[in-house]
């Protein structure tokens, strides 16, 4: 029986430039590969040796690409490795398999938010009122699920996050702040059902999870076992559970940290 590895992509495993946090002397810096490029420039990047480890991984393991990510955004990332059979998009509102969409799903996925939470249409006028263009560069609607805005974030009033989680949560909402984008995701949108419905499909015996924000919680507590980086939302809210580990690594190199513990876990599991 395989192991599942779900992991999140941003800030998890790929890393923008401003995200990398190399703090080594530049001479010593890992060499990187650069895993995304959008309108032409660099975007993303891996160190080579996380390039490996994954290809390896991809051998040894179902990994699950599982992002917040659009599929037209997931789209334009070009990992290492074997061509993912599963991947996770728009937080669990897409299952691609084999790179196209499972309308059953969706329609299941759709079907929830329909009957458990507030409408898109509400939190976007919500959104739309209350976001202060002074620090609002962006509004963005994802596959029709949720909503993001881009901002400016050394003049974002903190409360005003605050207001929104308050008033995002008394609609089955959840926000979720990162780099300069803020979330708003509805909480039956969620990343952990995709996994466990692949999970269901593959007869996986054991699940392993990593990601770095509050997106990627419920994913994290429904493996059999999870690692977050020493960065990003969970990082600073100090967030933990009996089965996570909390890694000290931050940035780039926490990706290639958690893709070693992925690999030397999945060998525990092939062997126990
Ligand atoms: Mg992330």
């Amino acid at each position: 029986m395989p192991v599942l590895v779900a992991s999140d992509l941003d800030r998890t495993l790929i890393y923008s430039a401003a995200a990398l946090a190399l703090t080594m002397p530049d001479a010593r810096a890992p060499r990187l590969l650069c895993v995304e490029v959008h309108e032409s420039k660099p975007l993303s990047y891996m160190t080579e040796t996380s390039a490996a480890l994954l290809t390896e991984l991809g051998d040894a393991a179902v990994f699950v690409p599982t992002t917040t990510r659009t599929r037209k955004q997931y789209q334009r990332i070009n990992l290492p490795g074997p061509e993912p059979t599963y991947a996770i998009c728009a937080n669990g509102g897409h299952l691609l398999v084999d790179g196209v969409t499972d309308l059953d799903w969706h329609a299941q996925v759709t079907a929830r938010l329909a009957e458990e939470c507030a409408p898109l249409d509400e939190v976007r006028e919500y959104l739309m009122e209350t976001a202060d263009p002074v620090w609002v560069r962006k509004h963005r609607v994802a596959e029709d699920l949720f909503a993001y805005l881009v901002v400016e974030r050394e003049l974002l009033p903190e409360d005003w996050v605050k207001e929104l989680a308050v008033w995002a949560e008394n609609r089955g909402w959840t926000v979720s702040l990162q780099g300069r984008k803020i979330y708003a995701v509805p909480k039956p949108l969620t990343k952990s059902a995709a996994m466990r419905e692949v999970a269901r499909r593959t007869g996986a015996s054991l699940t392993l999870a990593a990601g770095d924000s509050l997106l990627d919680a419920d994913l994290l507590l429904a493996a059999d076992k999870g690692w977050r980086p020493g960065h990003g939302e969970l990082a600073d809210e100090g967030w933990t559970a009996p089965a996570i580990s909390a890694l000290p690594e931050r940035g780039v190199l926490a990706g290639e940290r958690i893709l070693r513990e992925f690999l030397r876990t999945t060998a525990q599991g092939a062997t126990a």
